[in-house]
C-alpha cells in the first residue's frame, strides 16, 4: 500500500512538474510572439524618418560604470525637449565637430513640424541632452557623474528627444503658439517604441538642476499621453522598466560612420571618456547670457548617485 501511495504521488508530482513545464513555455512563448508583434506593428507604423546622424564628437558610449567605479544599471527615461531653433540649424549645430567638450551637444532624435523625425545619435549611445540634472523616481535620485569635471547627470540613462519649435519661439519667452498634432504623434511613436513606462518619461525642465531650462514650452501634456497611449493599445505593448538603457535599439538599421570625427578632429579626446554636456544648446535654448554654459553652475548641488 505505501508502495503505491508513493507511486501515485510521483506520478502525479510528474505530471504537476510536466504542467508547469509546458506552461512556461507556453507563458514565454506567447511573450515573445506579442513582443514581436509589438515591434512588428509599431514598425510597419513609423512616421516619416530620415537620418541626420550628428558629429561623434557630440556624443559618447553609456558607461557601465560611473567616475567612482560603481556600476550603474539605471532602467531608461525619456527626456522630451524642444529645439528654441529651426530643425536645420539645429541638425547643422550637431553635425559640426566640437573638439571642446564645453560645446558639445546632442538629442537621438527631433520631430521637424510636419511630423518627420530625424535620427541623429544612435539610442545605445549617450547623447549630451541635458547636463547637470537628476530623475527623481520612486528609487530615487538618479543621476550618473562620468565625467570627474561635469556635475552628475540623467545622460547615462536618457533617451532625448526634440519638438522642433515654432518659429514665433525662437526666442527667451515663456511660451509659444505650441507644436503640431503631426509632432505629438511622432515623438509619441518614438517614446512608444522605446517601451519606457509612463512613470519614466520627463521633460528637461523636470530634470534640470541649473535652474535655466524651461523646454519644453507650450507643451501639451494631455494630447502627448493620449497619443502614446493610443500607440500602446494598437500595438499591445507593454512597456517595460526592467531593461537597462544600453538596450535601447534605434528603430532603424542605418547607422553612422563611427570614424569620421574621432579621426579628422585633431586633439579630440577620447570618445568614451566624453563628457555630459549640452552647453551648445544653450544657444539654441537661448536661456542663458552669451551662449555660455550653466553646466558649471556650482550653486545647484550635485545629485547623489544612483
Ligand atoms: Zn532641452
Amino acid at each position: 500500500m505505501w508502495k503505491q501511495l508513493r507511486k501515485r504521488d510521483s506520478t502525479r508530482s510528474l505530471a504537476i512538474a510536466l504542467f508547469i513545464l509546458v506552461s512556461l513555455v507556453v507563458v514565454s512563448f506567447g511573450a515573445l510572439q506579442s513582443s514581436a508583434r509589438s515591434a512588428d506593428w509599431l514598425a510597419q507604423n513609423q512616421p516619416r524618418w530620415q537620418t541626420a546622424w550628428a558629429n561623434p564628437t557630440n556624443y559618447g558610449d553609456r558607461f557601465a560604470k560611473d567616475v567612482y567605479g560603481q556600476t550603474v544599471s539605471n532602467a531608461p527615461i525619456v527626456v522630451l525637449h524642444e529645439t528654441v531653433a529651426s530643425a536645420s540649424s539645429t541638425i547643422r549645430f550637431f553635425q559640426t565637430p566640437h573638439p571642446n567638450e564645453d560645446e558639445q551637444a546632442s538629442y537621438h532624435a527631433l520631430v521637424q513640424r510636419d511630423g518627420t523625425i530625424v535620427y541623429l545619435v544612435p539610442f545605445e549611445k549617450r547623447a549630451f541632452g541635458a547636463g547637470n540634472s537628476v530623475f527623481v523616481s520612486a528609487q530615487g535620485y538618479e543621476a550618473v557623474k562620468t565625467h570627474p569635471k561635469y556635475s552628475a547627470s540623467v545622460n547615462n540613462f536618457a533617451v532625448h528627444f526634440s519638438f522642433e519649435t515654432p518659429p514665433d519661439g525662437n526666442n527667451n519667452g515663456n511660451a509659444h503658439s505650441g507644436y503640431t498634432a503631426a509632432q505629438y504623434r511622432s515623438i509619441a511613436w518614438l517614446v512608444a517604441y522605446t517601451r519606457v513606462p509612463d512613470s519614466r518619461i520627463t521633460t528637461h525642465k523636470l530634470v534640470d538642476r541649473s535652474g535655466t531650462r524651461k523646454d519644453p514650452r507650450s507643451f501639451n501634456i494631455n494630447q502627448f499621453w493620449r497619443e502614446l497611449h493610443r500607440y500602446q493599445r494598437s500595438a499591445r505593448l507593454q512597456p517595460s522598466s526592467s531593461r537597462l538603457a544600453s538596450d535601447l535599439k534605434t528603430p532603424i538599421t542605418d547607422r553612422p560612420s563611427f570614424s569620421v570625427g574621432s579621426e579628422s578632429s585633431p586633439g579630440l579626446r577620447d570618445l568614451g571618456h566624453s563628457a555630459d554636456s549640452d552647453s551648445g544648446l544653450d544657444g539654441l535654448h537661448s536661456s542663458s547670457p552669451n551662449g555660455r554654459t550653466e553646466r558649471r553652475d556650482r550653486a545647484v548641488p550635485s545629485a547623489p548617485q544612483a
